[in-house]
């Protein structure tokens, strides 16, 4: 094998692990940003709890109001039958007082189950707090966590980096621009194996002539690729032993 294949296969392991180091800071970010809408979700219907709250103290108080208009309303029926003289009136007015204490007895019965519905409430929106400043506190623990993890994948990422610079020094040039072209289109999978006369990336039958050129490939001769998918061909010392 020659030094520049030997140099592209580091840089390619190097390259490996770049990308699998990248994609696992990208999973550790999504995955707090996932806690980060479940706590954002709890913290939501939290505060539409809260405003149901308010809510609900207008809707007692207007319930009360109509208890008082009932009761003033009877009142001045009350106050009315006791002047008339007619027993057509009289019995007339007497309706219409039935008719407001029923609209009174409506209007207690709505304000107590409303109270019962308001101590519920009250309760889960207690419940609901607690629950929230769990989650609240959990994820700030987790973004804490992730905040060192990022910074020690920051740190091999630089290292790797500082490596690579040094290998892609002793590459040439023109080799160098083949595997960045490569790797647009191919990463991880740059420089593969010829086994068994097939290329180890697009599994295509390669043609005796390439696996002779492999075979015969010297230091300063130009790299064999595949002439399907482009890839750099390659084939390990042991193999090529035996
Ligand atoms: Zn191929």
């Amino acid at each position: 094998m020659n030094n520049t294949l030997k140099r592209l296969l580091d840089l390619q392991n190097l390259d490996k692990e770049i990308i699998e180091i990248q994609r696992e800071r990208n999973n550790i970010i999504e995955k707090l940003r996932g806690e980060q809408m479940a706590y954002q979700q709890a913290a939501d219907n939290q505060l539409s709890l809260k405003e149901n709250k308010n809510e609900m103290e207008v809707l007692k108080k207007k319930l009360e109001l109509d208890i008082e208009d009932a009761d003033l309303k009877i009142k001045h029926l009350e106050e009315n039958q006791a002047l008339v003289k007619k027993n057509k009136e009289y019995q007339a007015l007497s309706k219409e007082i039935k008719e407001a204490q029923e609209a009174k007895e409506k209007a207690k019965e709505a304000l107590e189950n409303h109270i019962k519905q308001t101590e519920e409430n009250a309760v889960d929106v207690e419940k609901g707090k607690s629950q929230v400043d769990e989650i609240k506190n959990d994820f700030l623990k987790k973004a804490d966590d992730v905040k060192v993890q990022l910074l020690e994948i920051q740190g091999k990422i630089k290292r790797y980096r500082s490596i690579r610079n040094d290998i892609i020094q002793n590459i040439n040039e023109k080799y160098l621009s083949l595997y960045n072209n490569l790797y647009e289109k191919r990463a991880p999978k740059i420089i593969v194996q010829a086994n068994n006369s097939m290329c180890g990336g697009c599994h295509i039958s390669l043609p005796a002539q390439i696996i002779a050129d492999i075979m015969s490939l010297k230091e300063g001769d130009a790299l064999v690729t595949c002439e399907n998918c482009g890839r750099i061909l390659y084939i390990e010392e042991a193999a090529l032993a035996e």
